[in-house]
């Protein structure tokens, strides 16, 4: 059975790179009734605050990304990872090296010196046991001289490292705490990943880790380095670029389902699709179709992809996830009477939205109270002539049918009496019932306010 993992050092948020490479081993993982594991790397003992630590958590829950038990921390690992640096040393794939800064310093020069290698070459790596002094060592990997390390990346294909250029790694500091490279092995190893699917800055820390593998007799599970995000400008991407971390994506109104549509399109294709849901990634998804090449970020896209999940999306999936939103920007929470109304206006108020904003935005006429304070321009809509027509379309309205059709009815009948076009009659009419010229149709209103409301503010607007 597939394991995957995500394995984030925690940097405070939820960095949009980090989202990807986390969606990319669910998405490997529950597309073959395999395990997504979470191991946060939280050796870095000034960073790793448990705030950094749920940053990443809420991040991935907001996304939808569920992983498999708990969350795994690495520093609570620190005993096992020295227990098999030990291992190591017991059976000779591992030596004491009791060389100080200034001896490995002084090595560095001397072969710089000469035009050879700087790479240390520790004296202990053959020394008699008995010739230990009783002083402070670190633990290095014993690698191999000759021959090379091969990664067959799933991504990045065969690539070949010559080990003369890789140094006898230290595992086990001289304090007795593990080196990163040892603890990703000895977790990877015990929380029994098959796939390591993560950015492509870790290729040579994977030529690294597999001779560790190889030390301790391990199998190697498959390495798939992807190619890192970069902004639309093609440079690597950085603060400059401005939205980093997942939560201002949230906070920017994009609903969660089309940032994973949009993130499994980046850097990973499946023949011309760019629009699916989420069943489809699941069964699509291959190492294979992830890219070579660093994916551009395209805020364009997203939003055009936005639209589309809002148009696929259930009524009231879209106002839970409105409520989330509203929460995520410290908004006021909705009362249930809005609730209420916006969950009726829901599919005016989504149909070709980009994001949550606009939806509230559209959504004002319910959030808004009587008397109805109209801004410049509905003002304006609301002249002599244009209050005179809703004084006469109100009797009308007292006893129709309160349809949409009826309502349609009405108003273009009175439309056509008068030698209006319809839009012309909307005009007054919406800025009566939203006080502003940009909202939902008229007769999408008037159903949701239902007869009394519709009528009360077209009294106010009339007087
Ligand atoms: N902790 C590393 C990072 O945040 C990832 C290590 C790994 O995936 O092996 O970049």
């Amino acid at each position: 059975p597939v394991v995957t993992r995500f394995a984030p050092s925690p940097s405070g948020f939820l960095h949009i790179g980090g989202a990807r490479t986390a969606l990319f081993n669910w998405l490997y993982a529950r597309g073959r009734g395999g395990k997504f594991l979470l191991r946060i790397e939280d050796t870095d003992r000034a960073r790793s605050t448990p705030e950094a630590t749920a940053a990443i958590l809420t991040g991935l829950t907001w996304l939808g990304l569920d992983w498999d038990g708990e969350a795994v921390s690495q520093f609570e690992g620190a005993e096992r990872h020295a227990e098999v640096a030990l291992q190591m040393l017991d059976s000779g794939h591992a030596y004491k090296c009791f060389a100080t800064q200034d001896e490995i310093e002084a090595f560095r020069e001397e072969a710089r010196a000469d035009g050879r290698s700087t790479l240390y070459q520790s004296p202990w790596r053959d020394a008699d046991p008995a010739s230990h002094p009783d002083a402070p060592y670190v633990v290095r990997l014993k690698a191999p001289r000759d021959g090379e390390t091969v990664i067959e990346d799933q991504v990045q294909g065969r690539v070949v490292i010559k080990n003369a250029q890789l140094d006898d790694m230290v595992c086990l500091r001289s304090d007795g705490t593990p080196t990163y490279m040892l603890a990703v092995v000895v977790d990877d190893h015990d929380m029994g990943v098959t796939h390591v699917i993560r950015g492509d800055d870790h290729l040579n820390n994977a030529a690294r880790q597999i001779q560790i593998y190889h030390a301790m007799g391990w199998p190697v599970p498959v390495f798939a380095h992807i190619p890192l995000i970069h902004g639309a400008d093609g440079k690597k991407l950085s603060k400059r670029h401005g939205a980093l971390g997942v939560e201002d994506y949230q906070r920017m109104g994009f609903p969660a389902v089309a940032i994973r549509n949009y993130l499994t399109r980046l850097g990973w294709s499946h023949g011309d699709d760019e629009f699916f849901t989420d069943a489809q990634a699941l069964e699509w998804f291959d190492l294979g179709g992830i890219g070579k090449a660093p994916a551009r970020l395209d805020l364009k896209k997203l939003e055009h992809l936005a639209a589309q999940h809002f148009s696929a999306m259930e009524d009231a999936a879209a106002l839970h996830e409105l409520a989330g939103y509203l929460a995520a920007t410290e908004a006021a929470p909705l009362t249930d009477a809005q609730s209420d109304g916006i969950l009726k206006a829901m599919p005016a108020l989504k149909d070709k939205a980009r994001n949550f904003g606009q939806i509230i935005e559209r959504a004002h006429f319910i959030l808004t109270e009587r008397p109805i304070a109209p801004d410049a321009k509905a003002a304006k809509a609301l002249d002599d002539v244009s209050r005179g027509i809703l004084d006469e379309l109100t009797p009308q309205l007292r006893t129709a049918s309160w349809e949409r059709e009826t309502l349609e009815t009405i108003v273009s009948t009175c439309a056509t009496q008068r030698g209006l076009g319809l839009g012309k009659l909307a005009q007054p009419l919406r800025a009566a019932l939203a006080g502003r010229m940009v909202s939902p149709s008229v007769f999408d209103m008037m159903v949701v306010l239902g007869r009394d409301e519709t009528l009360a503010r077209l009294s106010d607007a009339a007087s």
